[in-house]
């Protein structure tokens, strides 16, 4: 069975990897000059040291992701949490620590939710209530907006502000008046009250790209090939299936199947130049994620990471593994900044900083600055278009052997690296059995 696969980020990668496992000839086609897609690493000029496009957090639960890096070898680039463990830090109150590390499972988060001290008793008690409705009804939520579950569920404005406002912002890359409440129960069920092995965070300690660093000799092995700096431009199709694809460099590739594992937009523009003319949903808007590189001359920063409250700036990493005095900052669906200049933002986030953590930064000079703005970072999923994700095999009424794989795709997951993973699988179980 000969399989092409468009695309070489995450979900990709999970299909090439998974056909190649079934014994299926490869050939997946990127068309940058680097894999990864939106999870990459690259050099920063100034200082030679190796940065993501942005700060990726992944959590144990992310089942699919680890499956690939495991076979990849390159697993020991994750470094786990003994627990799920998140400092929040805020200017008036200071930092307070989500520690669930006391008691196993659900009990443990529990157990590190009360404990919570910037949160009053009737705040923590509420967020409770909300994730025992979630546990209980496997329905909670659905069709409603989080703004419209958190008032259903009567969540006090203190634990909507510093809980569930950086918890739905860092895992749904969207506001709460706009994102699914139905993926916030999911992440809640899967994540943070899974096992205490789902709940911990998951912190790549190199550049993103070595995770996934071994992948084409990984393919090579097993017979498949991995063509960087070629777009597929268009897929032949006879008889309602793909024979053949048109990649950019001249060359037709033959296929038995084809998955498609690119954003949203760039397979319409595949199928429009392929002659498909219906697409398997809308287009939604795009939420950006803005990502600041600060370095300091030392190192100032205590913690790990922190969410930080009431600030532009959501997440702050100390990447001092990276280099001394680094730190990596997150804002997730940033279209309030994303147009500023790069040189006001800087000037924004060091000054967000030095309020957040006065005493620790008070000697501590910033070096040099670098912003990177990811306009397209992933869609942003409304409960509407959540209903709309289109199903692996949405688009093969018109092409047969067509699936479709991408965090954009109906994973029942946000658009992460995990849903991307998983779409990835998906697309394969589905070729083979369509193929049977
Ligand atoms: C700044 C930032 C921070 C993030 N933080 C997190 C996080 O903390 N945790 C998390 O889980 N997720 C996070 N995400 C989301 C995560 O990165 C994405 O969900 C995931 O990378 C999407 O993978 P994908 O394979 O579906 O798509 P992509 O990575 O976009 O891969 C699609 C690939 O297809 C290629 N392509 C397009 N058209 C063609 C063509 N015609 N021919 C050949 N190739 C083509 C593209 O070049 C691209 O490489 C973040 C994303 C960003 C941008």
């Amino acid at each position: 069975m000969k399989a092409l696969v468009i695309g070489g980020g995450w979900a990709g990668i999970s299909a090439a990897m998974e056909a190649a496992r079934l014994g299926w000839e490869v050939v997946l086609v990127e068309e940058r000059p680097y894999l990864g897609g939106r999870a990459r690493s690259f050099i920063d000029q100034t200082t030679g040291d190796v940065i993501d496009n942005g700060q990726h957090v992944m959590m144990g639960c992310y089942h699919d992701l680890l499956r690939i890096v495991r076979d990849l070898g390159t697993d020991h680039l994750l470094e786990a949490q003994r627990a799920l463990r998140v400092a929040f830090v805020d200017e008036s109150r200071g930092l307070d620590v989500l520690d669930a590390s006391r008691m196993p499972g659900k009990l443990g988060m529990a157990w590190g939710l009360m404990r919570l001290r910037n949160l009053t008793v009737a705040e923590r008690l509420a967020i409770m209530r909300l994730a025992l409705t979630v546990l209980r009804s496997p329905q909670a939520g659905r069709g409603l907006t989080c703004h419209e579950f958190l008032i259903r569920t009567a969540q006090p404005e203190g634990a909507v502000k510093r809980f569930w406002e950086p918890l739905v912002l860092a895992t749904l890359n969207a506001p709460v008046a706009v994102a699914p409440a139905e993926l916030l129960a999911t992440v809640l069920r899967l994540a943070f009250f899974g096992t205490t092995e789902d709940a911990k965070l998951l912190i790549p300690t190199g550049g993103l790209s070595d995770l996934i660093e071994p992948f084409p000799a990984w393919l090579a092995a097993r017979g498949g090939r991995v063509h960087t700096s070629t777009s597929v431009d268009r897929l032949r199709i006879v008889d309602g299936r793909a024979a053949g694809a048109d990649l950019s460099d001249g060359v037709c590739v033959d296929v038995d199947v084809v998955i498609s594992a690119v954003p949203q937009r760039a397979l319409t523009r595949l199928t429009l130049a392929s002659g498909v003319t219906s697409v398997p949903s809308a287009e939604p808007e795009m939420s950006p994620i803005v990502s600041v590189y600060l370095w300091y001359d030392r190192q100032w920063m205590s913690v790990d990471f922190a969410a930080a409250l009431g600030t532009t700036i959501q997440w702050v990493f100390n990447k001092n593994r990276t280099a001394e005095g680094l730190v990596a900052l997150t804002v997730s669906a940033a279209s309030d900044i994303v147009r500023a200049p790069s040189n006001e933002i800087v000037r924004l986030c060091d000054a967000e900083l030095r309020r957040l953590f006065s005493s620790a930064m008070a000697a501590a000079e910033l070096k040099h600055g670098l912003v990177i703005k990811e306009k397209h970072a992933t869609a942003c999923i409304t409960p509407s278009v959540h209903e709309q994700r289109p199903a692996t095999d949405a688009l093969c009424g018109q092409v047969r052997n067509l699936l479709l794989a991408g965090d954009w795709t109906q994973t029942q997951l946000p658009a992460t690296l995990e849903g991307a993973a998983r779409s990835g699988f998906a697309a394969i179980a589905a070729a083979r059995s369509r193929a049977q």
